[in-house]
């Protein structure tokens, strides 16, 4: 199979039609939205990371929705199914509904081996594409995650990255806060 066939694994979710555009912020999710157990994709793993709770009940006050961005080569490599991942996947936009009514627009995940060379596996921008090809009025924003991969990919697509570190938790710090807060509040 061509590197061409190999496209993203998308899980979108239903939402109120627009008519003009919106905000959307993507996450990444292994240790960013969730504990890094996640990459088995076992529900048994779900942990949220500390203080992301919050974060997405301040953004769903300000009306800004999100999608997920998740490299996952464990599917391409065998060591989980990809009924695994949808389930956790499921489960995961379930807990962040009843935990903030955040809304969560889709779910794109790289399910490749790391060395296929697919277009989707960040830092690449696959994943992105195929989230904004989702509606044309979707605006997306900006990207936190909380690695090189993540910044990487934000940069590659011509948004601006942030690193869940800086933005919650113990090692949060005041400018990155107050840069990642001026962003969100021009788009509302
Ligand atoms: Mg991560
Ligand atoms: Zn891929």
């Amino acid at each position: 199979m061509g590197i061409e066939n190999l496209k993203p694994h998308l899980i979108r979710f239903d939402y109120e039609v627009k008519n003009s555009l919106f905000p959307v912020l993507i996450f990444d999710r292994d240790n960013t939205l969730f504990d890094d157990q996640g990459s088995s994709n076992l529900i048994s793993g779900f942990k949220w990371r500390a203080g992301i709770t919050s974060l997405l009940r301040q953004l769903k006050e300000l009306s800004i929705g999100i999608a997920i961005a998740s490299n996952q080569p464990r599917v391409g490599e065998g060591v989980c199914t990809l009924t695994e991942l949808d389930e956790f996947n499921q489960y995961s936009v379930s807990q962040i509904q009843l935990e903030s009514e955040c809304s969560v627009f889709a779910i794109a995940c790289c399910t490749h081996q790391k060395n296929l060379g697919c277009n989707c596996r960040k830092p690449n921008t696959g994943l992105l594409e195929c989230i904004a090809a989702l509606d044309p009025l979707m605006k997306i924003i900006g990207f936190v995650g909380d690695s090189e991969v993540d910044f990487e990919a934000a940069e590659n697509y011509g948004i601006p990255g942030f690193d869940v570190h800086h933005i919650v938790g113990d090692q949060a710090k005041t400018r990155c806060q107050e840069q990642f807060w001026s962003l969100v509040e021009q788009c509302t």
